[in-house]
């Protein structure tokens, strides 16, 4: 199973991702996680990627393809894998059928996961994330613990410097230009499954049960 979860931040891409890795066992990949850890860890992709995270912009596509390819190279995406975040352009979508042409598998399926903008901005701006581990959190509906521990590895619970309002909105508008343009990539090539991201978190999982069950029957 190769499945590339689309949608905008705060779609729930990582939500969905994490509840298929533990049905399907097969892996999430996340640029912008695997990003965070480079920035955390100050190696040299990192201390590049930093500025531009910041200001909500993408990191270069040859970079991420790079990054991309390593990690698709590992063991355990033999038998499948989650993208989240990736794809965000068009060119890494191209690069990314070379890659899987090369990996002589191609099963992609595509789940675009669709929210409004001012959806979006409300999610966004209550998302809180564990500055070591990376676990969600949501002010409204996920609310952390009141000391901001976070209660799986001890880190300290904080807002991504990209979740704060003026970078929200740069990369909404990134996204509306740079990425929206993959759903008609992806309709053109009749890989395409569109979800409604405001139901809830239960049923839009069901929804992509489904979807990943009637591709594997035909
Ligand atoms: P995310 O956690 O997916 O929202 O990603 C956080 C940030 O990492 C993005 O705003 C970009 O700056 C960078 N990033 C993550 N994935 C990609 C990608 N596929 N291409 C370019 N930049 C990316």
């Amino acid at each position: 199973m190769q499945l590339i979860l689309l949608g905008a931040p705060g779609a729930g891409k990582g939500t969905q991702a994490k509840k298929i890795m533990e049905t399907y066992h097969i892996p999430q990949i996340s640029t912008g996680d695997i990003l965070r850890k480079e920035v955390r860890e100050k190696t040299e992709l990192g201390l590049k990627a930093k500025d531009i995270m910041e200001r909500g912009e993408l990191v270069p596509d040859d970079i991420i393809l790079k990054m991309i390819e390593k990690r698709l190279q590992q063991p355990d995406c033999q038998n499948g894998f989650i993208l989240d975040g990736f794809p965000r352009t068009i060119p890494q979508a191209e690069g990314l059928e070379q890659i899987l042409d090369r990996m002589g598998k191609n099963q992609l399926i595509v789940i675009e996961i669709s929210v409004s903008d001012e959806e979006i901005i409300r999610r966004l701006s209550n998302r809180r994330i564990c500055s070591i581990c990376g676990k969600d959190f949501n002010l409204i509906l996920n609310p952390p613990p009141v000391d901001m521990i976070c209660p799986v590895c001890g880190g300290k619970i904080i807002q991504r410097d990209d979740d704060k309002p003026e970078t929200i909105k740069k990369r909404l508008e990134v996204y509306r230009k740079q990425t929206e343009p993959l759903i008609k990539f992806y309709q053109q090539k009749g890989k395409l499954f569109r979800i409604d991201g405001l139901r809830p978190i239960e049923t839009i999982f069901n929804q992509i049960k489904e979807i990943l069950e009637s591709q594997n029957r035909s």
